[in-house]
């Protein structure tokens, strides 16, 4: 049962071939039995997810059912869930139990999904291997001593072990599409605007963006048409309709035309990965798509600007942790200054006291304009990159990420290593433009991912690209050693 994907299971609940309390038992059972092993999931939702599987059943019985009603899914521990705790995976929060859904959570439950619970991540979303999480690393998949990526390594993981059918996560640099790539999944960071933020813990609030993962680009679709909407208490939520991205999952390719940046293709690159996204690339040719050289110059400053723009918006963001209002308080506090201190000394990891030092010092004044007034101006560059590109092109394509999934400790001790991860994912977060990754190879028995860039609110023909590809490969229907079973 865990094999099938949620176009599957919608229909085997439609059809009445099993009933979403069975199929959510299932899925419970085996995060308990199996997820020991890779610890992806840190609150486990059972009597909640029962109670709504067995009123998906009377919907479903009914004929009343929306279109994800009875699937069982998991949510990043970004998103508040009435109720239920959401850390963020930071001590700070390990104690939070929100009063309130996130408006994505809400179009969950409106649509008759169910929560089987909440994914580990990288605390606050800052990291690329999930070793920054309060509750431990999580592990991959498909090979327990390397990394799943991060910071969505909790939802990627469980849906590479079938523990779930499909998961949201969020992006600000790469945190949806790098942990799909290394885990071996699909999945998409949308248009910034796209998806509502309400609700969603704040990170980086001009690059954060939440999005779907599953093991199809088809199952991709149907999470984010329920993901996707317009929220007026989310300010950058774009008040736009919003398609329906299943339709045109089977429109052929012919004529697309997908721009190859030079750029992706340059040193660091691993060989391997480069051979399977170049195999990839001719798989579309031989689907009527034309492969045009691009370049995007400013590619190589995306890092840079980045790591001044999210620690500079994180550490404005992340002042409210205080002990005064909720989350972490430190015992015994002198005075309001130690109180401070020392809860945010013990609540927040390294990596986070790392960011909030770098971002005050960026946005101190005297710094700000040769910092991040320079970083906000080579973001406009990058735009623009982009914008020049897509007056030639349709789609962009090139690696996810320069190697597969490295081994624990690899680069936690080497910040700079870390950050060149996300390498190829940081612009399009900057540009606000939409990606995805989906699987396209196997190198040394771990997953390559093949990542798309779309046209701002052409989340559509990604998903179309992203399913014929799938129609023609199966890298997506691989799981890790010992999974079926
Ligand atoms: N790895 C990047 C970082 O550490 C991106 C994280 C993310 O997208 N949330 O900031």
């Amino acid at each position: 049962m865990h094999n099938f994907t949620i176009t599957e299971l919608i229909d085997g609940l439609k059809k009445r071939v099993f009933s979403s309390e069975e199929i959510t038992q299932h899925f419970l059972a085996r995060i308990k039995n199996l997820d020991s092993e890779f610890n992806s999931v840190i609150t486990l939702t059972e009597d909640q997810a029962l109670e709504s599987a067995k009123l998906a059943d009377q919907l479903l019985a009914e004929g009343s059912a929306s279109e994800l009603c009875g699937v069982p899914v998991l949510h990043k521990d970004i998103f508040c869930t009435q109720g239920v705790r959401t850390s963020c995976g930071s001590k700070m929060l390990d104690n939070f139990v929100p009063p309130y859904d996130a408006t994505v959570i809400e179009n969950f439950r409106n649509n008759g999904a169910v929560m089987l619970g909440k994914t580990n991540m990288d605390e606050f979303a800052m990291g690329s291997s999930n070793e920054t999480s309060f509750y431990g690393p999580v592990k991959n998949p498909w090979s327990t001593d390397s990394v799943p990526g991060g910071s969505s390594g909790g939802s990627a993981a469980a849906i590479a072990a079938r523990l779930a059918p499909g998961a949201t996560a969020t992006d600000t640099g790469g945190s949806i599409r790098q942990p799909a790539a290394l885990c071996g999944i699909t999945g998409l960071k949308p248009t910034y605007g796209r998806v509502s933020r309400w609700g969603m813990i704040a990170f980086a609030s001009s690059l954060d963006q939440g999005g779907p993962m599953a093991r199809t680009a088809e199952d991709c679709a149907l999470l984010l048409n329920c993901m996707a909407s317009y929220d007026d208490k989310d300010s950058t939520c774009i008040d736009r309709p919003v398609p329906n991205y299943s339709v045109n999952l089977g429109d052929s390719l012919k004529g697309l035309r997908i721009g190859i940046p030079k750029e992706y293709f340059s040193e660091g690159l691993n060989a391997g990965t480069e051979q399977a996204v170049r195999d990839s690339l001719a798989e579309y040719e031989k689907l009527g798509a034309e492969l045009v050289d691009i370049s995007l110059p400013n590619t190589g400053l995306s890092v840079p600007a980045y790591y001044v723009i999210a620690p500079a918006e994180a550490s404005a963001n992340l002042s409210r942790f205080d002990g005064v209002r909720y989350g972490h308080r430190c015992e015994d506090p002198k005075d309001l200054e130690d109180l401070y201190r020392r809860t945010r000394a013990e609540g927040f990891g390294d990596e986070v006291q790392r960011r909030i030092l770098i971002g005050t010092y960026c946005l101190s004044a005297g710094y700000y304009d040769a910092y991040y007034g320079k970083a906000q101006q080579v973001r406009q560059l990058i735009r623009q990159d982009f914008t020049q590109a897509f007056e030639k092109v349709d789609l962009i394509m090139g690696p996810t990420c320069p190697s597969p999934a490295f081994k624990f400790g690899a680069k936690g001790n080497d910040p700079v290593a870390m950050y060149l991860e996300d390498i190829y994912t940081i612009s399009t977060n900057l540009a606000g433009l939409p990606g995805m990754s989906l699987p396209c190879g196997m190198v040394d028995n771990k997953p390559v991912g093949l990542q798309i860039i779309g046209n701002y609110f052409d989340e559509a023909r990604m998903l179309n690209a992203a399913h014929q590809f799938q129609q023609v490969t199966d890298w997506h229907q691989l799981a890790p050693a010992g999974i079926e079973s």
